[in-house]
């Protein structure tokens, strides 16, 4: 296989490579308001019409002056001649006298010096300012932040709420985006039943729905939940069928081992094409990448560390690159191993961790607990995972790779 390596396992890197050469990025445009476009992905490129600050302001409280009036040693008493509120138009500053100016003000025409009004004794007419102030102090040039004309953000930006904020400070009142992206959420068994209902022997409660569901709802997806769908050829059938009609892409829990209940497999096949990859991860390792009727298809393990892992690392980013979205891949920090592993030759592991800082305030990683691939309290309990790479030990001290959860639920 030459997908693969010498254990028969496709890599994660390889996994992902194929999976982001199939990403179709979608090109349905939408234009919306600014206050409804957080998470939304920018369709186009935005630029200023305009300088921030589009003039000349006051950084302090203080006084506007010429700095060529001022003594070279000692103090210097000027006369005031106008006050200047922020949102007041000034007049030109008349030579050989100061501005009262507040923070945010336009600086008056002439003036080339804020003093603060620390350094500042003032009666009603007149102002003495402490000798050593320094020219063209205080004062926050005209298109400082930004230039007229200037590239704000970039089409395929993910719209953060400082952005909303900066994409205000320009002026732009709405946004074209793209249209949000339908994911269809589907987790098969016959042994799933949903909390709020009594647990019957054999049964176990559907947190996969959850997880996932909440997964792709906070990377500002829309989620088509269609619910627990039977270990059966026909309700497994009916429920892809909808989905494909419906959605912008598929994805499963659960049903794509190769055991005779997995009826998962055999119906994409049947509607559709499938590749089912072994992949050299942990938790996680059977993955379903295909189409139904045309519609992509991601099929996610079962187990529910499994899912939150495999979601994360290979669906979330199929899936934003599929939304327009361009910064899709997260970046791991580095932080300091607390805890040993031995080498893990076979799968690359993504364990739940907790960071830590030590007594030198520098951040570190302790093990969660359980690593089980059925052990979702440590994802609960973790803030990211710590990579432990294809083939490598970690020991104590050593510095890792490490996925805060913040960087991946958005
Ligand atoms: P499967 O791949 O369908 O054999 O599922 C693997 C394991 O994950 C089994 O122990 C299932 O009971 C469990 N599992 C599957 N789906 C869910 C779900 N939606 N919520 C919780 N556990 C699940
Ligand atoms: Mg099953």
């Amino acid at each position: 296989m030459s997908c693969c390596d010498q254990t028969g396992l496709m890599t994660v890197e390889q996994a992902l490579e194929k999976l982001l050469a199939a990403a179709r990025p979608t090109a349905e445009i939408e234009t919306v308001p600014l206050m409804s476009a957080l998470g939304r992905v920018l369709a186009m490129d935005q630029y200023s019409s305009v300088d921030v600050p589009p003039a000349d302001n006051s950084a302090m409280d203080g006084f506007a002056l010429r700095f060529a009036d001022t003594a070279v040693d000692g103090e210097t008493t000027l006369v005031i001649s106008q006050r200047i509120p922020a949102g007041a138009v000034p007049e030109a500053l008349q030579p050989g006298t100061a501005a009262r100016i507040f923070t945010g003000a336009e600086v008056p025409p002439g003036a080339d010096t804020v003093v603060m009004q620390e350094q500042c004794r003032w009666d009603e007419e007149r102002v003495t300012i402490a000798a050593g102030i320094k020219s063209g102090a205080n004062i926050r040039p005209r298109g400082q932040d930004i230039k007229e004309g200037a590239s704000v953000l970039h089409a395929g930006h993910r719209l953060k709420p400082q952005d909303l904020g900066l994409l205000a400070s320009v002026g732009i009142a709405s946004v074209p985006v793209f249209r949000r992206l339908k994911v269809a959420l589907l987790c098969t068994g016959d042994e799933l039943v949903e909390p709020g209902e009594a647990l019957p022997p054999g049964y176990i409660y559907n947190s996969n729905r959850y997880t996932l569901a909440g997964q792709i709802t906070a990377l500002g997806f829309e989620c088509l939940d269609l619910g627990i769908v039977a270990d059966n050829a026909d309700a497994t059938e009916q429920a892809l069928l909808k989905a494909a009609a419906e959605a912008d892409c598929i994805l499963t829990s659960g049903g794509v081992s190769v055991g005779e209940e997995d009826h998962v497999k055999a119906c994409v096949d049947k509607l559709g094409s499938l590749d089912l990859w072994r992949m050299a991860i942990k938790p996680g390792k059977p993955l379903a990448f295909g189409q139904v009727q045309g519609t992509p298809f991601i099929g996610l393990p079962g187990n529910p560390a499994s899912v939150f892992v495999t979601f994360a690392i290979a669906a979330r980013p199929y899936l934003l690159k599929s939304q327009g979205a361009t910064d899709y891949l997260p970046v791991a920090v580095s932080v300091t191993a607390r805890f040993s592993r031995p080498n893990s030759p076979k799968r690359q592991e993504y364990l739940r961790a907790r960071l830590v800082l030590d007594e030198q305030g520098r951040a570190c990683a302790e093990l969660a607990g359980n690593q089980s691939s059925g052990v979702l309290s440590t994802a609960s309990s973790g803030s990211g995972f710590v990579i432990h790479r294809l083939g490598e030990a970690i020991n104590d001290g050593d510095m890792v790779p490490f996925l805060p959860f913040s960087a991946l639920l958005f």
